[in-house]
């Protein structure tokens, strides 16, 4: 699952329930679009459990489209995140090289991808995200999130890498 707005949820220890300072720059018109194609994409979200309807949308170097949603189980581990399934459809027909991928909730709400989907996308590179940037804690509570394009790496420094042999 990925983060909604950094509030962290009652009665959880979760360590990252502040706001991140907004990084990245203004997405383009085309990054605009990918944005839009993920926002579209999250009304076919299987989401009966949290509500939360996500879509992701992965775009390669020559411009073809791959979206995925969130397909929450009722064993709730089992469930998938939106930008693994756009990756899965994406890799499924054919695609390894990615410039950019886009995530965002049905309502337009803040979110980052989740560690585990950074994870996976790092696989193939560092990525431009385009992402609804959660408003900084100083803002007031009806500010809307900002669009911003960040690289995967400011948001996953060090992706894992399987050692080699001789590691
Ligand atoms: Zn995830």
């Amino acid at each position: 699952m990925a983060d909604t707005d950094g509030t962290p949820a009652a009665g959880t220890s979760r360590a990252a329930g502040r706001k991140p300072e907004a990084v990245g720059r203004a997405p383009s018109a085309a990054e605009r679009a990918l944005f839009g194609r993920a926002r579209a994409a999250a009304a076919q979200a299987y989401a009966p459990y949290s509500g939360l309807r996500v879509g992701a949308a992965l775009v390669t170097p020559d411009g073809a489209v791959s979206t995925g949603v969130n397909v929450e189980n009722a064993s709730y581990p089992v469930g998938l995140c939106a930008e693994r399934a756009a990756l899965a459809a994406a890799v499924a027909g054919g695609e390894r090289r990615f410039a950019a991928a886009a995530v965002a909730t049905g309502s337009g709400a803040a979110i980052l991808p989740c560690g585990a989907c950074l994870q996976a996308l790092a696989e193939f590179g560092d990525l431009d995200l385009v992402v609804a940037w959660p408003a900084p804690a100083s803002a007031d509570a009806g500010a809307l999130p900002e669009l911003r394009v960040v690289a995967l790496r400011d948001l996953l420094s060090t992706p894992f890498v399987l050692p080699g042999p001789s590691s």
